[in-house]
């Protein structure tokens, strides 16, 4: 098949004592996510978009979270191992969006360098990666900032 689309969406609980990590970049808060890596939300839905994409399982099934090695791991890596299964399996990335569900912090002065660092790891040009962000305007656990959201849509294309 010549396109492969995929979807992928992943949550996180935020902790105080955590650094917050979203798209690569951390982002300066008083609350962290909590999870076995890094946690950084976005990179783990866009993992897990790749992978729906070519129907090769999800990040728990490649990154399980019982790994010892993985503790902490920074997800950057687990975004680039992904990218070597979709170029293993003869695919390159046409666009990635996303969507940030969370209610603190601001994250829009972030977005360009989530881009950049997105962009490298993906193999594609900046404005190829969209990540746009909203509030549940203070609903749900979202919204009483207890935890993110991120979801992701891909597209491959055939090599
Ligand atoms: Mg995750």
């Amino acid at each position: 098949m010549a396109f492969r689309i995929g979807s992928g969406i992943d949550f996180h609980r935020l902790v105080e004592g955590r650094d917050l990590w979203i798209g690569g970049v951390k982002v300066p808060h008083h609350k962290g996510a909590l999870g076995h890596s890094d946690a950084d939300v976005l990179l783990h839905a866009i993992c897990d978009a790749l992978l729906g994409a070519l129907s090769l399982g999800d990040i728990g099934v490649h990154f399980p979270d019982t790994d010892p090695a993985l503790k902490n791991i920074d997800s950057k890596i687990l975004l680039q191992k992904t990218m070597d299964l979709i170029r293993a399996e003869g695919y390159h990335v046409v666009n990635i969006d996303s969507t940030l569900c969370l209610q603190e912090p601001k994250i829009k002065s972030y977005v360009p360098s989530m881009q950049d660092v997105i962009s490298g790891i993906a193999g594609v040009p900046l404005n190829a990666v969209s990540v746009k962000a909203t509030t549940t305007e203070r609903m749900g656990f979202a919204g009483r900032e207890e935890g993110l959201v991120a979801y992701a849509t891909v597209l491959l294309q055939k090599d």
